[in-house]
């Protein structure tokens, strides 16, 4: 059976001592939850090192927000899997669509953050997701096979263990205005077939998908019990760690 996740994107939120407070909270209240819920925190670069310790033996995971796109180097500014790895990370969100749109992430670049992120052993959460006007001209289920297609077309039935896909329609992202449970159902349903047309039913059938655009504990429960919805990426509501775990108990 496919795993439920939440995972909360602190984007660049806190400073290191409110994260560390922060992720305490999480970790402590964490132990409330199902043993089928994995709960997952991408704090800023800058507090990994911190956050990783204020979660130690808890049962949260922790994530980072992007990687770089080469191994090492002279990238200035960038931070490499391998740095990710020697504090402990076990995820990298990528492909987030604020990524996309401010700092020019395409689908080519993103097949090699995750080719690089796989081979340091950590798990991916790949974003795709149409925005309003491709939503409006009813593009939306196009636009998100094609990012399904152009990054995870390149990989393995094998590679897709470790790999979590989160829809986020980006007109609903930090915007209050949520998918209904069915506009959201449908869309992870073609990407679970998508999937499926390439890796098989069976590897489609384990992949976690995950929603996200303005979840919340309010419209968490009609998210996650459609079929298709594993679990939930959550920004703002996860910089409240009542209102984080509040989601996670939502299955
Ligand atoms: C996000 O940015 O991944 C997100 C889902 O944000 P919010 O929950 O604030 O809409």
């Amino acid at each position: 059976m496919r795993k439920k996740i939440v995972a909360g994107n602190w984007k660049m939120n806190t400073t290191v001592p409110e994260g560390i407070e922060l992720a305490k909270a999480v970790a402590e209240k964490s132990a409330q939850l199902p043993a089928n819920v994995g709960l997952v925190v991408a704090p800023p670069f800058t507090h990994l090192a911190a956050v990783a310790e204020a979660i130690k033996g808890s049962r949260v995971e922790l994530s980072a927000q992007n990687c770089a796109d080469h191994e090492k180097g002279a990238y200035t500014g960038e931070v490499s899997v391998a740095m990710l790895k020697s504090v402990c990370c076990q995820w990298t969100i990528l492909g987030h669509s604020e990524r996309r749109q401010y700092y020019g992430e395409t689908d080519g670049k993103l097949v090699e953050k995750v080719k690089l992120a796989l081979s340091a052993g950590l798990g991916v959460i790949l974003c795709v997701g149409e925005n309003l006007d491709e939503r409006e001209a009813g593009k939306h289920f196009d636009v998100v096979a094609g990012q399904i297609k152009n990054v995870l077309y390149n990989f393995s039935a094998e590679d897709m263990k470790s790999i979590v896909v989160a829809y986020e329609p980006v007109w609903a992202i930090g915007t209050g205005k949520t998918a209904t449970a069915e506009q959201a159902e449908e869309i992870h349903a073609c990407i679970r077939s998508v999937l499926a047309d390439k890796f098989g039913r069976e590897v489609a059938e384990d992949t976690t998908i995950l929603y996200g655009g303005s979840c919340k504990p309010s419209n968490a429960r009609e998210l996650f019990a459609q079929p298709d919805i594993d679990g939930g990426l959550i920004g703002g509501a996860a910089l409240k760690a009542d209102d984080f775990i509040q989601i996670a108990l939502s299955f």
